[in-house]
């Protein structure tokens, strides 16, 4: 599982985040009407990465790839941004911490680490009464920290719509409940096989130089792609807003319907896809996810290798692990 969830779950077993230095607040402009987040949720290898940047060519649009992981991001010594820096030395990002330090009195990376925890993780769903925790102290602290970096980022961007590509379900509904960002959530969904393919696939991953690759069962491949989309099917109507439901295999083929799809949901005027020019792959900061964002042009096209790779047992037996959603998601065995 490469969604934020698991990212924070695994945090949580690591090392103490770096304290940033001591800093004299800075005031961060307060937005006059909400802040417009578009947020992309779903299971890993389903292509968010790319729908990232092909959102982040709307006008006045920034992509920012998993933002959810940033401060793991910029404390880690091997993690790249888009632009080509390491994570760490990004000027654009480097900037965003500072200031966002600075607008937040008493800021902690460590006390916000631990506030991502309780409120984006998936078990923070299971929680009996999980909505009333949105009216306690401790969850207007995480508004507080959260709003305050997304309204830097937007300042520092110039941009009045942040494309946040975590994909945690749990992050998608924390985010909703902050006052001052307005969440248009899109919910991306990838054939199970396509995804378990992608991730048993070592040259499609991005492990760590050095680091074995995880082998996981199909049964565990199946369980998290089905506990992930139950769980943004879950929150989606819990979040007010316009929201969109996408297939990879849809939008990866026909991409002027999948930029007319984002800019109702963006409402705003809809863009062509232009391939050959590459000015959609503008180069950006993306932090986090797969390597493709660091590419100037992208060719895009719906990978289905795995119908040639997977055998017809593992074809079949993928498909019956889930049968239920992939009936409600229109996927053929
Ligand atoms: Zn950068």
């Amino acid at each position: 599982m490469s969604n934020a969830a698991q990212v924070l779950l695994d945090d949580s077993r690591g090392r103490e985040p770096a304290p940033l230095e001591a800093l004299q607040p800075v005031p961060v402009s307060a937005p006059a009407k909400p802040l417009t987040v578009v947020y992309i949720a779903g299971d890993g290898r389903s292509g968010s990465t790319l729908l990232d940047r092909l959102i982040g060519a709307y006008p006045g649009t920034f992509s920012c790839g998993e933002l959810g992981n940033l401060l793991q991001s910029a404390a880690a010594d091997d993690e790249f941004c888009a632009c080509g820096s390491l994570a760490a030395s990004c000027g654009f990002w480097r900037e965003v911490l500072t200031r966002w330090g600075a607008s937040v009195p008493g800021f902690s990376e460590r006390e916000y680490r631990l506030l991502q925890l309780r409120y984006e993780r998936l078990r923070s769903l299971l929680r009996p009464g999980s909505d009333m925790t949105f009216d306690s102290e401790n969850f207007a602290r995480y508004a507080e920290y959260t709003r305050a970096l997304f309204t830097t980022i937007a300042d520092l961007s110039g941009a009045s719509v942040i494309i946040d590509s975590s994909k945690g379900p749990a992050r998608a509904l924390a985010l909703s409940r902050v006052p001052g960002l307005d969440i248009r959530m899109l919910h991306l969904v990838r054939d199970v096989r396509g995804v378990a393919y992608s991730l048993r696939n070592p040259n499609r991953g991005k492990p760590k130089e050095g680091a074995p690759v995880k082998k996981r069962s199909n049964l565990r491949f199946a369980g998290t792609w089905a506990t992930i989309n139950y769980f943004c099917e879950y929150v989606r109507p819990k979040i007010a807003g316009p929201n969109l439901f996408l297939r990879y295999e849809d939008y990866t083929a026909d991409l002027d319907a999948t930029l007319a799809q984002v800019a109702e949901l963006l409402s705003t005027q809809r863009i062509g896809f232009e391939a050959s020019s590459g000015h959609l792959m503008k180069q950006g900061h993306q932090v986090a996810g797969n390597d493709g964002r660091m590419r100037p042009v992208q060719r895009i096209s719906t990978d289905e290798a795995w119908r040639r790779q997977f055998g017809f047992v593992m074809r079949k037996g993928l498909y019956l692990l889930v049968l239920p959603l992939m009936l409600r998601y229109r996927y053929r065995p």
